[in-house]
């Protein structure tokens, strides 16, 4: 029996009492057999939208997918989706139904839902529809499509990486036939929006079995992120080394902490590596400059992905520094990092580092680790220091530049840039007093000959 939420129940009862049938179903069910928690709790039942709305008149209702069946209705401050039972007629764009039409019966509408797992109902009661088995694909941690693969994969191609999404967090394995026929459609892929494939392709990352799903399913990552491929069977013979640039970089996200910046800056750090390969005569292979390379890649994947600007900037500047030593450079160049990345991508990049070097031969982690607290070390100082990074943190602005008499104009500018440059160098002091001084030297193109 599960532990259904006291809104829900409520819900459920409301539309018992209007004479309709219902069920919970979904993750939730899923998730409550596997004894997790769930949030988002759906309610399947044989009631038309239009009488939904009237069952649920004087709660909040809103109107998510009214075509298609579903209305979300709040209860006692809880969002609950509520759908009719529903049939879905052809896919002809390997992603949405041609046209949807309502039954009255649960079993059709379990029909067309993905996997067994997510195909299971219970009552209020408690009593359990299960045509597929899916309660027993559950207790055996398995991913098993409901009706044939290849057909389902092929009316929605999301659901190849929904699969593997749902293999990778919950660390299910994937049904032989179903694994198949995932490797088979992969292309179709190319039908599916880039926000979803973005948004699943996330949260596979952060899951537990990440490793293996990369591993395993690598031609269906290539098929959304074609960029990545040249990776796979790059040999990378040098001291550092034990593994080509795919497998080390699938050791290295399952090595990172699984947040989603962080575990697609693994996903791309090393993808400059193949197109800045270079054998020496001794037969060692060196990367120059790979990092520049993969942060091109990385943002030109990202833009086609149409992530946030901001995404792609954290991404891209953790992978672009990935290589940094953080335990050679000094107090300025962290100034800098911190005035180019922000001081939490900074912070982030130790943690890159730490997890690029657990993929490396042995040797490099301790040393790492080493590195790593000497950089932290400094990071620290700078960090406590009232220190300067940008123009709004100099103890000076414009207003104050205006009275010692230099006009708002490019000159003020670029005076207020040189003033930033040098107090980040430790050239001049971030003082008002040492900073009018030094601001009318320049102005007047005196202190040119001191950088
Ligand atoms: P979670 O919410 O944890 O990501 P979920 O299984 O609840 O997982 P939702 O996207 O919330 O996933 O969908 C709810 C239910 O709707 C699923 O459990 C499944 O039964 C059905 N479903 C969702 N997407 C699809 C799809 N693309 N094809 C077929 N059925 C789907
Ligand atoms: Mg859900």
């Amino acid at each position: 029996m599960i532990k259904i939420p006291s809104q829900v129940n409520r819900a459920l009862k409301i539309l018992y009492d209007n004479g309709y049938s219902a069920y919970v179903v979904g993750g939730a069910v899923r998730d409550a057999f596997m004894g997790r928690s769930a949030d988002d709790w759906d309610i399947t039942t044989s009631a038309l939208p239009q009488e939904i709305l009237k069952a649920f008149n004087g709660f909040r209702v809103i109107e998510t997918g009214i075509k298609h069946g579903t209305v979300t209705a709040i209860v006692e401050g809880m969002s609950i989706e509520i759908t009719t039972y529903r049939v879905d007629g052809g896919y002809s764009d390997n992603r949405h139904p041609d046209s949807v039409r309502f039954t009255g019966r649960i079993e059709e509408d379990l029909m067309r839902r993905d996997f067994t797992m997510n195909a299971v109902a219970v009552s209020p009661g408690g009593e359990t529809v299960d045509p597929f088995g899916g309660r027993d694909d559950i207790e055996k941690r398995l991913i098993r499509c409901v009706g044939e693969p290849e057909k389902r994969f092929k009316e929605d191609a999301l659901r190849i990486l929904r699969a593997l999404r749902f293999s990778s967090v919950l660390n299910f394995k994937i049904e032989e036939n179903t694994a198949e026929s995932i490797h088979k459609c992969r292309e179709l892929l190319k039908n599916v929006s880039c926000e979803r494939i973005f948004a699943e392709l996330c949260k596979l990352l952060c899951g537990q079995a990440a490793e293996r799903i990369l591993t395993d399913f690598s031609d269906v990552i290539f098929a959304v992120l074609p960029e990545l491929e040249p990776m796979k069977n790059c040999g990378q013979k040098n001291p550092y080394h034990i593994y080509d640039v795919w497998i080390h970089t699938v050791r290295s996200v399952a090595a990172v902490a699984p947040e989603r910046e962080l575990r697609l800056a693994m996903l791309f750090h090393d993808s400059g590596k193949p197109k800045t390969k270079f054998t020496d005569e001794n037969g060692i292979d060196h990367f120059y400059d790979h990092a520049k390379v993969s942060r091109e890649i990385a943002e030109k994947s990202l833009a086609r992905m149409k992530t946030s600007n901001k995404l792609r900037e954290t991404v891209s500047g953790l992978v672009e520094y990935h290589d940094f030593c953080p335990h050679k450079i000094s107090k300025k160049t962290y100034r800098r990092y911190i005035a180019l990345l922000g001081a939490d991508t900074v912070r982030s990049l130790f943690e890159i580092r730490r997890a690029d070097s657990a993929a490396h031969a042995p040797f490099v982690y301790e040393q790492t680790l080493k590195e790593n607290i000497t950089g932290l070390k400094i990071l620290e100082e700078i960090e406590k220091e009232d220190s300067c990074f940008s123009i709004k943190d100099l103890k000076i602005n414009g207003k104050d530049l205006e009275k010692s008499g230099i006009e708002p104009s490019p000159l003020m500018g670029e005076v207020l840039e040189r003033l930033l440059d040098e107090v980040m160098d430790d050239k001049t002091e971030n003082e008002k007093e040492a900073l009018l001084k030094r601001a009318s030297e320049l102005a007047k193109g005196a202190g040119n000959g001191n950088s």
